[in-house]
């Protein structure tokens, strides 16, 4: 399989059915840059978490292939990826510290503990809650346990971080920080991010490219400016328009 330099993911010919009737992703194809931040934007029931699940390897694709660094992955389990995730219910074990929060996963690989000890202080370091590594999650504003997340999900240092609906469970002032926050990582990292939202503002705002889904299928796939611009349909028209 060929695949340019630049171009981290390529969906390839992607389908998803999951009652072997109706595709719940149509015939994907879709080429990410390395170092982008790639949104898929859509209303609910669009295919969105579909896609994004089968680049996680949490769901395997009914037809098509799904290429990651040039490599087809259809068969690499999740933990073989590469692959960071963040999500709107981000699961922290109550039990545990923030620390032991992002120690435990590294544990469970079997890294040693001199190793995990210094990731888990670069990650913490990146969302900025070093004060913090001792406090449990009750112990912390919804804020802080979404940036525990997102520590979490660096804390394998991957070259992918894939983000569903993270910021969901948030108030709108702590959402628009986070955003901000999200996107002052990513351009400070360089890691290749595809986030999920189904709202306009926050795809138009955070995203280098934004991918509009309806119906399984991707409409278009552009910049915010473009897609606010030049919609290539009456669908992307009316959904970018609603609520700006
Ligand atoms: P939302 O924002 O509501 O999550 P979405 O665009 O992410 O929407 P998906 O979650 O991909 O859309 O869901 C698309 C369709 O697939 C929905 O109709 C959903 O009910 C169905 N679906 C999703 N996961 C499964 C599953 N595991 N088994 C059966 N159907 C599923």
């Amino acid at each position: 399989e060929t695949q340019g330099n630049d171009i981290l993911v390529s969906f390839r010919g992607v389908q998803k059915s999951y009652d072997g009737e109706n595709l719940i992703v149509k015939d994907l194809n879709l080429d990410i840059r390395k170092g982008e931040f790639l949104t898929l934007l859509g209303p609910s029931g669009s295919g969105k978490t579909t896609s994004l699940m089968m680049l996680a390897g949490f769901e395997t694709p009914t037809a098509g292939e799904i290429l990651l660094g040039g490599r087809a992955i259809n068969k690499l389990p999740p933990h073989k990826r590469d692959i960071g995730m963040v999500f709107q219910n981000y699961a922290l074990f109550p039990h545990m510290t923030v620390a032991e929060n992002l120690a435990f996963p590294l544990s469970v690989r079997g890294m040693l503990k001199a190793d995990i000890a210094e990731r888990v202080k670069r990650a913490l370091n990146m969302v900025q809650l070093e004060a913090l590594a001792g406090r449990y999650p009750a112990q912390m504003s919804g804020g802080q346990q979404q940036r525990v997340a997102l520590a979490r999900a660096l804390v394998f240092e991957p070259q992918l971080v894939l983000m569903d609906e993270p910021l969901g469970a948030l108030d709108k002032q702590l959402r628009e920080h986070m955003q901000m926050e999200i996107k002052h990582l990513h351009q400070r990292l360089g890691v290749t991010v595809v986030y999920v939202t189904h709202d306009q503002g926050e795809a138009l705002t955070m995203s280098d490219r934004v991918a509009v889904f309806h119906q399984g299928e991707i409409q278009q796939i552009a910049s915010p400016r473009d897609l606010y611009e030049q919609p290539c349909n009456a669908f992307v028209a009316n959904f970018i328009g609603e609520n700006n």
